[in-house]
């Protein structure tokens, strides 16, 4: 009877580093591991762990890549029943969530080998200390992080996110948001401050929902009434189009409104006039990946007669 050919997978199916760190031993013996369940993946002596590990990666694999089968049927029956007994393994892994911080654990091996470790005297330097170009805020939507459609890089921008971007005005009193900005803008330094608006922001269709002086004990409703006036000159400009479209015109008007809700700190405004602080509006559309950029002209609103807010330097990238 002949010898069954083994499977053979491409250790690049694998996304877990391959070669050891140098400076952690900790590292060193995690990679170590990983480096071993690479190399030996089919062989006979893996321990069971390693065995679990190594099917939930490429249980994940294959579910993603419908076109490659393995060809179980050509192995010894012992072998394939281990597959099917890790497969169930793996299903139940998988439903009490193990397999998502797997994943989270190699992403950060793979942040520390590719980013942190190759860059060390960058990382040093910032353990020292920060001092960010930008402050940002952006929605907490899982599909807007600024660092990824940005890319910035550690260090680069102190980042706040809530539901839908907003800024509160000074008279407010004390929120998460501006104690964060007063933190960036006071201590940090920042010279620009980037609030980016998004497509089908799910805050600003809450807020467009909104009655008048709607009554909520819902925490959202209840936080994302400080675009209130974005909304009602939305309504006002807009009123001929669909719900829709009222909800596109006003996740811009909104990141306008909190430009100017930026003006209302005192510390800012000084030192937007004299040109230390620059504020910006983006918007960011997923839909067709493009992203708009705008910067607020202080000078130009304050000497426009009507009160009107001004912006300069509009670019469109797509
Ligand atoms: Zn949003």
């Amino acid at each position: 009877m002949a010898v069954p050919a083994p499977i053979s997978v491409s250790r690049d199916l694998f996304p877990f580093p391959r070669a050891p760190f140098a400076s952690s031993s900790t590292s060193l013996v995690e990679l170590h591991r990983a480096s071993l369940r690479a190399s030996t993946i089919f062989g006979h002596k893996l321990k069971s762990d390693e065995t679990e590990q190594t099917h939930l990666r490429l249980s994940k694999f294959l579910r993603s890549s419908p076109g490659l089968t393995l060809k179980a049927s050509r192995e010894p029956a012992e072998l394939t029943q281990q597959l099917r007994n890790n497969n169930l393994e793996t299903e139940v892994k998988a439903e009490n969530g193990c397999d998502l911080f797997d994943d989270l654990k190699y992403r950060f091996l793979s942040f520390k080998r590719h980013k942190y470790l190759e860059n060390l005297e960058h990382f040093q330097d910032l353990s020292n200390g920060q001092s960010p170009k930008f402050m940002v805020i952006a929605c907490a939507d899982s599909r807007v992080c600024p660092s990824i459609i940005l890319g910035f890089q550690p260090g680069e921008a102190f980042i706040l996110r809530n539901i839908a971007n907003l800024v509160p005005p000074f008279e407010n009193g004390p929120t998460e948001t501006n104690a964060a900005l007063e933190f960036s803008v006071n201590s940090l330094k920042v010279e620009n401050v980037l609030v980016i608006g998004h497509s089908c922001c799910g805050g600003i269709r809450a807020l467009m929902s909104m009655q008048d002086n709607e009554k909520s004990s819902s925490f959202i409703r209840n936080w994302v009434v400080v675009g209130k006036n974005a909304r009602i000159r939305t309504e006002a400009t807009v009123c001929n189009l669909t719900f829709d479209q009222q909800c596109r015109h006003c996740e811009k008007e909104s990141v306008n409104q909190s430009l100017s809700n930026l003006l209302t700190y005192p510390w800012i405004e000084e030192k937007v006039a004299k040109g230390e602080l620059f504020v910006h509006g983006g918007y960011y559309d997923f839909i067709d990946c493009t992203f708009e950029k705008w910067t607020l002209d202080y000078r130009g609103s304050k000497n426009d007669k009507n009160g009107r807010f001004a912006i300069k330097d509009r670019s469109f990238w797509c």
